[in-house]
């Protein structure tokens, strides 16, 4: 069983020393998270998400009853978090109008508060502040854009880097390497 698969896995019985009461509060205080309390686990989100169809324990529905239960480690630390496609199927197709996406970005908050912000998210980061894009830049690339007019990449680096520690993304340390 893959590492994903394993720790999103939901046993039939749950015990109550894996719930942590305070959970759902704690997500409900975000603003982005207030639709939570009106979802009735129709399915309709997990039917119309690409990534549940890839992925079928990857599942909105159910991501949104393991908060209401308050399985915060299990939610926060579990990896299918990070693997959203971000395209708002589940907030265009909700007919509580619950923004699930909006909730998952509020987890996935928390989750990079508790460490568990995927390394290779992190480096990302790290490689935005250095050179003003996500990816490894090659100096071919620097050089095409100079001879292109186009604005240096460390200038927007720079940019970016302000954001970057306004926010604390920089603070961010993975658990794991
Ligand atoms: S579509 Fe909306 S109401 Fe239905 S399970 Fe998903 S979040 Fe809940
Ligand atoms: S935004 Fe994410 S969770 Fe929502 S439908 Fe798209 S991939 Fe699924």
């Amino acid at each position: 069983m893959d590492e994903a698969k394993k720790t999103f896995e939901l046993k039939k019985t749950i015990s109550t020393s894996e719930l942590n009461p305070g959970f759902k509060s704690d997500v409900l205080a975000h603003p982005d998270a207030q639709g939570l309390n009106v979802c009735f686990s129709c399915g309709t989100c997990s039917a119309g998400c690409p990534i549940h169809e890839v992925f079928p324990d990857y599942s909105p529905k159910k991501l949104v009853k393991m908060v209401k239960l308050g399985m915060r480690e299990k939610v926060l630390s579990s990896p299918y978090i990070w693997y959203c496609a971000t395209c708002r199927n589940c907030v265009e197709r909700c007919p509580q109008n619950v923004k699930f996406f909006d909730i998952l970005n509020v987890l996935k908050n928390m989750a990079a508060k508790d460490g568990y912000a995927p390394a290779a998210w992190v480096e990302q980061a790290k490689q935005s502040v250095e050179t003003g894009i996500v990816f490894a830049t090659e100096d071919s690339w620097v050089k095409k854009r100079e001879e292109l007019s186009l604005p240096s990449l460390k200038a927007v680096g720079e940019k970016v880097k302000k954001l970057i520690e306004r926010v604390g993304i920089d603070k961010i340390k993975p658990k794991t390497g």
